[in-house]
């Protein structure tokens, strides 16, 4: 995406890591590897709002199948730029998960603590499977202790924006994953 398409947003990006076009291509590849694994099988993917709406809705379309969607909003309380591990549901599925393949969608795992509560919650519910896809995964997700089937790029330890994630609700818009300028959030 050329950069003058996003000029409003002034010098509070770093630099880009991902355009429009690589997160296609890699969203597309996900879907490849999605469809191969759960052929045969119904599908209910489970997106996580708000950051998740545009890996959710680029990988339903990617998708050559019947697929469903869902979609959960959860809170892990958190200042700034990290999430602290204590959740709560803030809109619940619509679907019973009762003996669906269920694959949790989200855009970006940092600690991991919320994908390791919500699947374990969603567990709970009994699911015929539960398995996570991810767009990005930072270094400290790897030793999360929930399986992360499917991860777009791991990145390192910066904060990124654009493709639904957000600083402060600002950012999300954005086609492109850039890092977002210390000075905006220091
Ligand atoms: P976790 O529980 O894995 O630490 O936090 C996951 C959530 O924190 C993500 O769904 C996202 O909302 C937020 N988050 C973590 N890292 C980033 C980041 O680099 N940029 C943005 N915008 N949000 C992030
Ligand atoms: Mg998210
Ligand atoms: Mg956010």
């Amino acid at each position: 995406m050329a950069l003058m398409d996003t000029e409003y947003v002034g010098d509070d990006l770093v630099k880009t890591l991902f355009t429009h076009d690589e997160i296609q291509a890699k969203v597309e590849e996900m879907a490849r590897r999605i469809e191969k694994d759960y052929e045969g099988e119904d599908l209910l993917i489970v997106g996580v709002l708000r950051g998740a709406v545009m890996i959710m809705a680029d990988l339903a379309r990617a998708l050559n199948r019947h697929v469903e969607m869902d979609w959960m909003a959860v809170s892990s309380y958190g200042s700034g730029t990290k999430s602290s591990g204590v959740v709560r549901i803030l809109k619940d599925l619509d679907t019973d998960v009762t003996g669906k393949h269920v694959l949790v969608v989200d855009e970006i795992i940092d600690s991991g603590l919320t994908l390791t509560w919500l699947t374990s919650n969603l567990t709970s519910r009994g699911p015929a499977s539960i398995e996570i896809a991810t767009l990005l995964r930072k270094p400290e997700a790897v030793s999360m202790p929930v399986e992360v089937k499917y991860v777009g790029w791991d990145i390192p330890d910066e904060f990124v924006v654009g493709y639904g994630l957000d600083f402060n609700e600002k950012y999300r818009n954005l086609r492109d994953i850039s890092a977002l300028a210390p000075h905006i959030y220091s």
